[in-house]
């Protein structure tokens, strides 16, 4: 029905102005409204008129159907003709309905519907303006209610109302019609008063809302300045470091060399414990500067993760069989990741797998996939030694450990590396675990 939406898009046209389009609240709704009832009672009125037209003449009151033509193209008038105010065609629109409804009266009396054409108007005001205009529109109504008194009373004029209704009974008719008005126009009031509230009620809250939003944007900003501000400072800081504390390497270890059994033998365990020491150091430094070029200037790529996790098992080929480990890999998909650090990823975490076990018995780990609607959710097994409940979160805190050295080798960096790394990929991490009972790492990457 093209002409029909070329129909609506002239009138809508017309009818919105610009004003209107930054309304907000009720005040809108009741132009849209308005154009609305423009809309569909232009047509409706061009059907209604020909019956109309053709009874007039046939029932010898030929100027009712001159009125009933002069009706619709003021209707015509309102829609289509461009370039005049919202407000005047709101107006004009009131001024065509009294105009009908006096002419009914007037021409039909009793028989048509003049009076139910003054409830009409009551209603329509009160929606396309508001319910304090409804008030004046029953007000109005009451006055003309009495003119029509006065001209059946007097017989003023030679018309059909003044036949057809005794001034009794045009009493009794009138002012039930105006009490009804009032009615309607008092509940449309407790109604608007109402909705009214509840929408600035929810502007208010959209307002606060947007406002909290910026403010909370604006925050991320800076965290995320501060963040990047920390990793380089990070970076730059163990790069440095990496240096002069090589310098104390290597001169601990001339130390060891020209002077072992030469001075006496605290001096021995002194240089034994500064040499331990500058390794760790050094251990910690490395991990940082690997935990802080994670993701650097890299780009993401489409990656079989099952060759992925192949590089992993020869890689820890060595230490797999050393522990008797019994791996078992499920299938996994291609997918688009940073494929150093995914390696990477799992490495770490089935090295743990292989190095907290429990004394005594063979690791068995379990590595699968399974694929969700927006995304793969990864998960390593172990039958280890478990990890207590109150230290899910902090495993994965950078240098944080939950054993001694002397048990567990480490530097406390690897599970910090996961958690960036799956970061890094927009995902999450996280374990279920209970001690003695083994641990399930699982970490969720999202497709896209
Ligand atoms: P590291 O292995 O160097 O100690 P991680 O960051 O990899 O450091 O792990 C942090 C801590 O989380 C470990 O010290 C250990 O206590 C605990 N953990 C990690 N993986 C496991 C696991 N599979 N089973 C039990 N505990 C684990």
């Amino acid at each position: 029905m093209k002409w029909w939406i070329v129909y609506q898009n002239i009138v809508k046209s017309n009818t919105l102005d610009q004003a209107s389009h930054t309304l907000r609240g009720l005040d809108f709704w009741r132009n849209i409204l308005f154009t609305n009832i423009i809309m569909y009672l232009l047509p409706v009125s061009f059907i209604a008129l020909i019956p109309g037209v053709i009874m007039s003449f046939s029932s010898n009151i030929p100027l009712l159907g001159v009125y009933d033509m002069l009706a619709v193209l003021m209707f015509a008038a309102i829609g289509l003709v461009p370039n005049i105010t919202l407000l005047v065609r709101k107006w004009l629109f009131v001024l065509t309905l009294y105009f009908i409804t006096v002419v009914l009266l007037i021409y039909l009396g009793s028989f048509g519907p003049g009076l139910l054409y003054f409830l009409a108007i009551t209603i329509f005001i009160s929606l396309i303006f508001g319910t304090r205009q409804g008030y004046i529109s029953v007000g109005l109504n009451t006055f003309l209610c009495l003119g029509f008194a006065v001209v059946i009373h007097f017989q003023v004029l030679e018309v059909k109302l003044v036949n057809i209704y005794s001034i009794g009974s045009w009493i009794a008719v009138s002012s039930n019609l105006i009490f009804l008005g009032l009615v309607i126009v008092a509940s449309l009031d407790l109604l608007f008063s109402g909705l009214q509230a509840t929408i600035e009620k929810e502007d208010h809250l959209q307002t606060r809302l947007k406002a909290e939003g910026v403010a909370l944007e604006k925050m991320v900003n800076v965290l995320q300045t501060k963040n990047q501000e920390l990793e380089q400072f990070a970076y730059i800081a163990s790069h440095d470091l990496q240096e002069p504390l090589q310098t104390v390497s290597s001169f601990t270890i001339l130390l060891e060399k020209q002077y072992q059994g030469q001075l006496d033998q605290t001096a021995d365990v002194y240089l034994n414990y500064i040499s331990q020491s500058v390794s760790r150091m050094q251990a910690l430094i490395s991990g940082l500067l690997d935990y802080a070029r994670i993701g650097h200037e890299k780009q993401p790529e489409l990656v079989n993760c099952n060759d992925i996790l192949k590089a992993v098992m020869d890689d820890l080929d060595a230490t797999i069989k050393a522990s008797n480990a019994n791996i078992k890999l499920g299938h996994f998909p291609t997918i688009e990741v940073y494929p150093v650090e995914f390696k990477q990823l799992f490495q770490n975490l089935v090295s743990n797998a292989i190095k907290f076990r429990k004394e005594g018995i063979f690791p068995e780990i379990s590595i699968t996939a399974a694929e969700e609607q927006s995304s793969w959710v990864f998960s390593v097994a172990d039958n280890g030694i478990g990890i207590d409940k109150v230290f899910y979160e902090k495993i994965f805190v950078i240098y944080q450990r939950l054993h001694p050295r002397s048990k567990y080798e480490g530097t406390g960096i690897g599970l910090a590396h996961c958690k960036k790394i799956v970061e890094l990929h927009g995902g999450k991490i996280w374990v279920e675990s209970e001690p003695n009972a083994g641990s399930i790492f699982y970490f969720r990457i999202p497709k896209k």
